[in-house]
């Protein structure tokens, strides 16, 4: 423009330049989101500083974003009342002043094959993304320290830009303007329904207002021209109005279509995570769940945590726990397992796969909007670092504590409405009616092997992790009935340190086994265990508030002293009697068995196969012989 003048581009900026225009692999679709989160900041900033002092807010009050196409033209206009920029801002922000993720941002180019221009903004030169879609970018700013709206104007190819007085004078009040002209190949964004796409995937959750102008034409009665108008009915001698022809009855005036514009605000939900939880209701938190989850895990969550971490890091996060299985749990296939949240930092959408959760815990989803994340790192350095590291943790302990209250809540409220109230007067529940299930075993029996896995893989958690376990024993054996280890510690006998377990292939097989009926004659609980997992568990958990596991299919099981030692002199007259049979069996079966011996603990069967103390179960030599293909 008239009045400006040419500044050369800072030579990385250049460089950095060539590269994302010549880049073909990108999706340049993220232009917008880089435009939006700059206007965001932008909005921020001035609402930062007003908070103080609401005077800077002038005659601009209203704090918005408006996108705008004109087809016309082949422009797109981002419009933002944010802080906006002097002339010097201009020039420093966006030209010549080496902005310190430029040369990091060259380096990933150079390393990623595909010249993955994506990651622009986590280097803070996401304006350049501009020239993936335009050939000449136009920056019209007002900001409170500059009397002048200045423009900033660069054609794609150069090495100068150039900056002046806006001829337009100041026709923003405050904030930047940023004009698109659009290459060629790139008229999809001229597209209402492209743009109020992308606008809703990328600022969905900015809480400032984004709207889209669309043009609407609507028909409109013509308007006559001079003569007509002035053409009056004929009237005849009785002064009667002659009808002319084309006004005969009910015939429509004649329409014609005018162009107009409606501004649409498209992302009406702004940040659920940042207001107050008293507020939101259900069915808000449940429409979230869908964003978060993609539709993967159920169409409902089974629950949720919204909280607000305080301390050296602030966070912000809604945390949900599925219904179901999502798909790639569900095929076993946990590499493919998308792991992640959504990241915000300052809402701004960061990534909506960021790593906060381990693997046992990756049907978690949820978001995380922190204040003290730099928004210019890249991923993975941000992903290694610390403050990460330490938030990590606290959802990791949040995710836990609400699996916990999901298993302690109370029956609900309206299985009481089952119960009857009989002829004396008494409230009972209806022994033909099915009893009620605990929604927490419902959901246990979907997502139990993660919590197993847990117990295996996260030591620092694994006492709370294992409270959360449920399993089936011989004394909770009904389809619907499971119990805790506290409550199987609880009804131990006096006598009993340790949790007898029998891990085996099915609950039928478990229950017929001659291995329960020493447990069943002297009334101890045996905990059931099905899951191909199990043995890993046993083998690598080993106890539980202080009592063992003890594999009763193993050798070592004891009973009360008292009974051991009835067991023990019977045991040695019965060695003494049988020991021609047992060397003849030892014999016979040679070094296909360690150990033949007198067995204290059979009830109904003549001879049992067990395991040394210190080798594989039964159980375990099935599971490893079905992974040895
Ligand atoms: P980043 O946003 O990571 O800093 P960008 O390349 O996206 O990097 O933007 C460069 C700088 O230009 C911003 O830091 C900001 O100072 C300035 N800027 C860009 N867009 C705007 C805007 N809409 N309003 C005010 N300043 C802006
Ligand atoms: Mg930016």
């Amino acid at each position: 423009p008239e009045g400006s003048s040419s500044f050369a581009y800072e030579a990385e900026v250049s460089k950095m330049l060539d590269i994302v225009i010549n880049s073909l692999y990108t999706n340049k679709d993220i232009f917008l989101r880089e435009l939006i989160s700059n206007a965001s900041d932008a909005l921020d900033k001035i609402r930062f500083l007003s908070v103080t002092k609401p005077e800077l807010l002038g005659e601009t009050k209203e704090l918005e974003i408006k996108v705008e196409y004109d087809p016309d033209n082949k422009t797109l206009t981002i419009r933002d009342t944010g802080i906006g920029m002097t002339k010097d801002d201009l020039i420093k922000n966006l030209g010549t002043v080496a902005r310190s993720g430029t040369t990091n941002f060259i380096k990933a180019l150079s390393e990623s094959e595909k010249n993955n221009v994506n990651m622009i903004g986590m280097f803070g030169v996401g304006f350049y993304s501009t020239f993936l879609v335009a050939d000449r970018v136009t920056v019209a700013s007002k900001c409170n320290d500059d009397d002048t709206q200045h423009v900033w104007e660069s054609l794609n190819g150069e090495s100068s830009f150039h900056v002046g007085p806006d001829p337009r004078g100041n026709t923003l009040g405050r904030g930047t303007e940023i004009t698109l002209h659009l290459k060629e190949e790139a008229d999809q964004y001229l597209s209402p329904y492209k743009l109020k796409e992308l606008i809703r995937h990328y600022s969905e959750f900015v809480t400032h207002p984004v709207s889209l102008r669309q043009i609407k034409t609507v028909k409109v009665p013509k308007e006559k021209d001079e003569f007509e108008e002035d053409d009056e009915p004929k009237k005849d001698e009785g002064g009667d109005v002659e009808v002319t022809e084309d006004k005969e009855e009910g015939k429509e005036p004649e329409m014609e279509e005018v162009t107009t514009y409606e501004y649409e605000q498209i992302n009406t939900d702004p940040a659920i995570w940042a207001r107050d939880k008293d507020i939101i209701t259900d069915e808000e938190y449940q429409e979230f769940w869908q964003v978060v989850s993609k539709g993967d895990g159920g169409p409902k969550a089974e629950d949720w945590t919204h909280f607000t971490a305080e301390g050296n890091i602030n966070f912000k996060s809604i945390l949900y726990v599925p219904s179901e299985v999502p798909y790639a749990l569900q095929q076993g296939q946990l590499e493919n397992m998308v792991n992640g949240l959504r990241l915000y930092v300052r809402k701004v959408l960061i990534s909506d796969e960021f790593d906060l959760m381990p693997r046992y815990l990756s049907f978690v989803k949820g978001v995380v909007d922190s204040d003290d994340l730099p928004l210019n790192v890249n991923r993975e350095t941000l992903q290694e670092s610390k403050i990460v590291k330490i938030i990590k943790k606290k959802l990791v302990r949040k995710a836990i504590e609400l699996i916990r209250k999901m298993a302690t809540a109370p029956m609900p409220e309206d299985d009481a409405a089952e119960a009857e109230v009989d002829a004396d007067g008494n409230t009972v529940i209806p022994e033909d009616k099915p009893k009620k299930v605990h929604p927490y075993i419902t959901w246990y029996k979907k997502f139990g092997l993660s919590l197993k896995m847990g117990c295996i893989d996260d030591s620092a958690n694994k006492d709370k992790l294992q409270k959360l376990l449920r399993f089936k024993t011989s004394k909770t054996d009904g389809e619907n009935d499971y119990a805790s280890l506290q409550e199987y510690v609880d009804r131990m006998k006096d006598w009993q340190k340790e949790i007898f377990v029998f891990p085996g292939e099915s609950m039928k097989l478990l229950k017929e086994s001659s291995f329960m009926d020493a447990f069943l004659e002297r009334d101890v609980e045996v905990i059931y265990l099905t899951d191909a997992i199990d043995e890993y568990f046993i083998g690598n958990v080993r106890e539980f508030s202080g009592h063992k596991f003890r594999d009763i299919t193993k050798e070592g099981v004891k009973f009360s002293d008292e009974d051991e030692n009835i067991a023990k002199r019977r045991a040695k007259v019965y060695a003494d009697k049988f020991k021609p049979l047992t060397k003849f069996l030892k014999k016979l079966y040679g070094s296909d068995v360690s150990r033949v011996s007198i067995s204290k603990r059979l009830g109904r069967a003549p001879a049992i196969v067990s395991s040394s103390e210190w080798g594989n179960s039964a159980n375990m030599d099935r599971i490893m012989r079905a992974q040895a293909w």
